[in-house]
Order: C-alpha cells, then structure tokens, then sequence
C-alpha cells in the first residue's frame, strides 16, 4: 500500500501564481475557487507565511505547489533563503519548468532544487538545472508523465519522483508501466531515490511501487 505523498511533504505556498499556462494545472483552479489572488497570471508573495518555519516540529515542505520558482522575484527568493538557512531542521522542495530563467544565490545545504519533465523534448531541462543551481540538493520530478523519456541524465541528481496525470481533464494520459519502470531502473543505476506518487498505484500494481524519501527529510518513511 502506497502513501498518498501530502502525508510526507506539506505544502508552503509562499508564491502564489504562475503563468506558464499548463493546461493540466489544478492550482489555478484553486486560486479562482478559493479566490486566492485576483490574478493566477501574477505571481504574489504572501511573506507573512514564512512566520510558519517557526515551527518546532521538522517538516519537509514543497514551496512551489502554486507558482513556478522561475517566476520568483529575486528579493523573494533572498527572504525565503534566509529564512531557511536559520531553520536546518526543515527541508524545502521547488520545482521549475523554467531552469534557463533561474538566477539563484548559493542554495542552502536545505533545499531541494528541481525541474519538472514530462517528454523528451523537455529533458534538456536537467542539464539546464545542473548548470545553473550551486548548492543545495537536485532532484527531477516527472509529473505528469505523458510519454517515454529514453535515456535521461542522472548524473548529477539525487531524488526523483514519478507520477500520472489526475484529475478529469479531457484527453488526460496514463502513464505506462514501461515509461514508469524505465525511468526507475535508469535512476537506480546513478544511486538516485525514487518516489513513485499513489496515483501510480493502480497501473504499477503495489509490488512494483517504490516510494524513497532523501534521509534528511522531516518524514517517518524510510
Ligand atoms: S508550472 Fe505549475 S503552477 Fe505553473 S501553470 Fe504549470 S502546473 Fe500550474
């Protein structure tokens, strides 16, 4: 049995807005439900909830569950950073679609830095993060997956997850069992961590699913 990774990492939308414009994305479907902002298309920074890395307990969390790190304005990124230099107990997890707009400080040895892939015509995204990001931890997420990736550069990455596309949206694809255990087999043979999300579930079946965490995160799966 698989766990549903909101159990693991939390998400801290510190930015909330994005406009990358995927047509799968469900956070701008939130923002105008929940009536977040007034405009998904302008990414805001809510610095106030920053306060929340006070917390005593560890926590892993994912910053860039509503916004794309790319779309950042550089003093936000600073504030963040420093914060999360004064609080080593928490780890932080961001994602780009856009690592050629990535103009990051050093990273804190706490932050996992990585790029979003979902075809092969996008794997040039890794080399551009490996390029671009010095410190900190790389990782790669490829969700959702909508094709074979092939042979994909692990070198310099630590932790990948994998996962399907949700929801209802018409034309949604499956992932295979192939594309999925490809990309885990390549990830293995560099030492890299996988996590395959739940939704993998049902097409992987529950003896294929793997779900590994890097040690340092806040969580009780090992
Ligand atoms: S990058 Fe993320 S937040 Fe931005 S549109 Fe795509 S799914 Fe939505």
């Amino acid at each position: 049995m698989s766990t549903p990774i909101k159990c693991l990492i939390q998400n801290l939308n510190l930015v909330i807005g994005c406009d990358i414009g995927c047509p799968y994305c469900y956070a701008r479907n939130n923002c105008r439900r929940f009536h977040m902002t007034d405009d998904f298309d302008v990414p805001v920074f809510f610095e106030r909830k920053l306060r929340l890395m006070e917390n005593p307990k560890p926590h892993t969390w994912l910053l860039t569950g509503m916004s794309d790190l790319a779309g950042w304005e550089p003093e936000w990124v600073e504030r963040t950073f420093e914060r999360m230099r004064a609080h080593p107990e928490h780890s932080f997890i961001f994602l780009t679609k856009r690592p050629e707009r990535l103009d990051l400080p050093i990273v804190p040895d706490n932050a996992w830095v990585g790029v979003t892939v979902t075809r092969a015509s996008e794997l040039r995204r890794i080399d551009e993060l490996c390029g671009r990001v010095r410190g900190g931890h790389l990782h790669v997420t490829f969700e959702p997956l909508f094709e074979d990736l092939g042979p994909i550069d692990f070198s310099r990455v630590e932790w990948t997850v994998v996962g399907t596309e949700t929801g209802r949206r018409r034309g949604k694809v499956d992932a295979c069992p192939e594309w999925v255990a490809s990309i885990a087999r390549q990830a293995r043979d560099h030492g890299v961590l996988v996590f395959m999300k739940e939704a993998l579930e049902p097409i992987m079946g529950d003896e294929s699913m793997v779900q590994e965490l890097p040690k340092s995160f806040a969580t009780n799966l090992r």
